[in-house]
């Protein structure tokens, strides 16, 4: 007897996660293993934020809180959206849940039915289609390669429209291309969003404060837009708080009362302490933000120059989030002894083999001519690290 629903049996692995794994295990056998695949922040909790959660511990904050969070975390979360992205919402509108992540998916669960397009601009992160998939939806997939910058014309867009189009999910800065809307491109994708308007916009903005060209724009602040974009954000990124699981959606009403009802459900709250702690990071000193902002430039620079001198690799210089993107299908073809490097999957393998560097392939983001190095890590683990690529690069034949 199958005892694995076919829902879960059509589901792909996060390739993101399967790589870091693969990374662990080589690294538990004692081998030298450098991770440039999960992307998160190296950088420790800020001290301020991490007190916090002590504090929340001693005076007992262990009590169920409500499912969409605690109102002053709400509070603290409107706030930020107001200062920091001229957006008016009210804690009613705000779910806070189990990171980015599940938000992003309750938002997908709670508004896509069965059938329903929902339009990925890719490259794109691993999880969108999987959570389309999760809904019943049909993933459409719009791609843009390194000539348009990544990043979709207003007429590319339109020509995807359908009369089943029901969600747009937009990411920028994106993971994994680092591509970052302006403002004017926004509003480019704006004038072909109005003619369309029973399309839902999911704005993945949890790359916001990583960015090398300024302050980023969002859909949600156009007006004849914001009764229909989710806004998706969270700590993981800004305040290097991966582990402690808080995201949120700020979502039109009716949309915040609908993953309300579902987080009733099916996940109740997410931590208390991690919530107190998450209100610190966004109350608390910004400081501790832009100096990981410049940390990551410097970064962003560093193996940007490196990349640029391993032959084979085509590097764009990515304006926003910590990944670089380089297209390697020049080395397709290319072998090892007798092992054929067929496609990035191989290629990405064999960096890992031979390299000991762990990244991810292109194919699982929609772009299989391209492999994710993840930049957040240290300056001298990433010198080593395209050292070794380099090198490995240079022994195929
Ligand atoms: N969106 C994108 C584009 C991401 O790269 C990530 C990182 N995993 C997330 C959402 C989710 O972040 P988290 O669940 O840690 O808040
Ligand atoms: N956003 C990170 C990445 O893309 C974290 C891993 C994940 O959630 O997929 O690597």
């Amino acid at each position: 007897m199958e005892k694995i629903s076919e829902r879960v049996m059509a589901l792909s692995p996060s390739a993101t996660f399967a790589m870091s794994q693969k990374a662990a295990d080589l690294k538990a056998t004692g081998l030298d293993v450098i991770s440039l695949s999960v992307g998160e922040p190296d950088f420790n909790t800020p001290d301020h934020i991490k007190e916090a959660a002590k504090k929340a511990i001693d005076n007992n904050f262990s009590f169920y809180t409500p499912v969409t969070g605690y109102l002053s975390l709400r509070e603290a979360i409107c706030r930020k959206l107001k200062n920091e992205n001229g957006l008016d919402f009210t804690p009613a509108q705000i779910v806070v849940g189990n990171g980015a992540k599940q938000e992003l998916c309750d938002v997908i669960l709670s508004t896509v039915n069965k059938g329903d397009e929902v339009l990925i601009l890719t490259p794109a992160w691993v999880s969108y289609i999987e959570m389309v998939k999760i809904a019943e939806g049909t993933p459409v997939l719009l791609y843009s390669g390194p000539e348009q910058g990544f990043k979709v014309s207003p007429e590319r867009l339109e020509a995807a429209i359908t009369p089943k189009t029901k969600l747009l999910m937009i990411c920028s800065p994106s993971n994994p291309t680092g591509a970052v809307y302006s403002k004017e491109e926004l509003e480019g994708l704006k004038e072909v969003l109005v003619k369309y308007p029973d399309v839902l916009i999911l704005s993945d903005e949890i790359y916001e404060h990583i960015t090398y060209v300024g302050k980023t724009a969002s859909l949600a602040s156009f007006p004849e837009l914001k009764d229909r974009t989710i806004v998706i954000n969270g700590v993981s990124k800004a305040y290097a708080m991966t582990g402690w699981r808080i995201g949120y959606c700020a979502a039109p009403l009716p949309i915040a009362k609908a993953v309300n009802k579902l987080h009733g459900q099916y996940t109740s709250n997410c931590s208390s302490i991690a919530q107190k702690a998450a209100e610190a990071a966004y109350d608390g000193p910004q400081d501790c933000v832009e100096e990981m902002r410049v940390a990551f430039q410097r970064r962003r620079d560093l193996v940007v120059s490196l990349a640029k001198e391993i032959p084979g690799f085509k590097v764009e210089i990515p304006d926003g989030a910590f990944y670089i993107f380089p297209d390697v299908s020049a080395l397709f073809g290319k072998k090892f002894g007798d092992k054929v490097m067929a496609n990035a999957d191989d290629l990405a393998m064999y960096f890992l083999e031979e390299a000991l560097v762990a990244s991810v392939s292109g194919a699982s983001f929609g772009a299989p001519n391209c492999i994710r190095f993840s930049y957040a890590t240290s300056d001298a683990k990433l010198v080593e690290a395209m050292a070794r690529i380099k090198k490995a690069v240079e022994n195929l034949k």
